[in-house]
């Protein structure tokens, strides 16, 4: 049956994809985009919006299934080396919400894939104790 979420839709079987694993919990298919040879997205067959209100125990099994697939675009495709990502939320570049994770793998350092974290240029501003702190504060323990 249709349902408004793209990823809902190709677990349900009303939209096609390219299938490279599924078991009870988890599915993974080929991105359409294909950043580079054998992006793989792996999701939970449950739908949660995003990776911060997804359940533990379906994450775990998600990023089981991501190391694998992983494994395999090292073996089988050669790749070497994988990027493993999540968007979460718009701001962070998400534009599916139904939780998922990339497995992008990586073949050299001009292919399609960039990720680049600048350094703070006002680093001497920045208060790492008190920001620490802060974050320590924020943690969920459970
Ligand atoms: P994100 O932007 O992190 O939410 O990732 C969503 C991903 O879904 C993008 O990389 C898209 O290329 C991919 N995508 C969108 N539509 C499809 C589709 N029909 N089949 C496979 N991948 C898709
Ligand atoms: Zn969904």
């Amino acid at each position: 049956m249709p349902t408004q979420c793209l990823f809902c839709n190709i677990i349900n079987g009303t939209i096609p994809a390219h299938k490279v694993y599924e078991d009870n919990d988890v599915i993974a298919f080929l991105d359409i985009n294909q950043t580079t040879n054998g992006h793989t997205l792996v999701l939970p067959k449950s739908h949660f919006d995003h990776f911060l209100n997804t359940p533990k125990a379906q994450m775990n099994l998600v990023m089981n299934v991501a190391q694998r697939i992983g494994q395999a675009q090292i073996q089988v495709l050669h790749a070497k080396g994988v990027n493993i990502l999540s968007n979460a939320l718009q701001a962070a570049g998400q534009t599916v919400l139904h939780f998922h994770v990339h497995v992008i793998p990586r073949y050299e350092a001009n292919d399609r894939f960039k990720i680049e974290m600048l350094k703070h240029d006002q680093h001497n501003l920045l208060n790492l104790p008190v920001l620490a702190n802060q974050l320590k504060s924020g943690i969920n323990l459970k």
